[in-house]
């Protein structure tokens, strides 16, 4: 036994010396690999990166069509488990919509004869062809402070309407609306 015990140790030995000697190698050789091709490497993180995301994207996809139904489900869930939140929330919109209602200076005629004169969107220019082309925009919105009177209302297209943020963020690149809307008393 002890005979074997020694011969293998000798083999193990061997065998360590060996391995030692290729991970050196091997670790010289990646590193001038590295040192070479530092453009393709950087090149194939990318890609797999981008495969990875495109794969997540499709799978969050995929996820979405499949449950849609579940998905409404907790919504309608949501909605019966947070009455109070809902209630509350509703209740102060309501009572935003009241403040706005007193503090107003626009009247049916001024919106009528607004919509009637608009003939294309101020934004990108698109010619109305129709009533339901021209919707009432509030410059500055009206959920971070904007108010119902002449000078924060105009009418844009349907289309520039729904693209706008609901924070207004884009009316801060144009001084002009911005210095109106103060002057006019809204809060920013
Ligand atoms: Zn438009």
């Amino acid at each position: 036994m002890p005979k074997l015990y020694e011969k293998n140790a000798k083999k193990r030995e061997r065998a360590k010396e060996l391995y030692l000697k290729n991970r050196e190698e091997k670790i010289l050789y990646s590193k001038e690999y590295r040192k070479k091709n530092l453009e393709l490497i950087r090149i194939k993180k990318k890609l797999k990166y981008l495969e990875g995301r495109e794969v997540i994207l499709e799978k969050a996809k995929k996820y979405y069509e499949k449950n849609a139904l579940s998905i409404s489900e907790k919504g309608k869930e949501y909605r019966k488990t947070h009455r109070e939140v809902i209630l509350i929330r509703n209740r102060n919109r309501k009572s935003l919509l009241r403040t706005l209602a007193k503090n107003t200076d626009v009247t049916n005629n001024y919106v009528k004869g607004l919509i009637d004169s608009s003939i294309k969107c101020p934004l990108c220019s698109m010619d109305y062809k129709n009533k339901g082309d021209k919707h009432i925009d509030h410059i500055l919105p009206i959920n971070v402070g904007g108010m119902h009177r002449k000078n924060n209302i105009r009418i844009i297209c349907k289309k520039c309407n729904l693209k706008r943020p609901k924070d207004g963020k884009d009316i801060k690149q144009d001084n002009s609306v911005q210095k109106a809307i103060k002057i006019n008393g809204a809060s920013n």
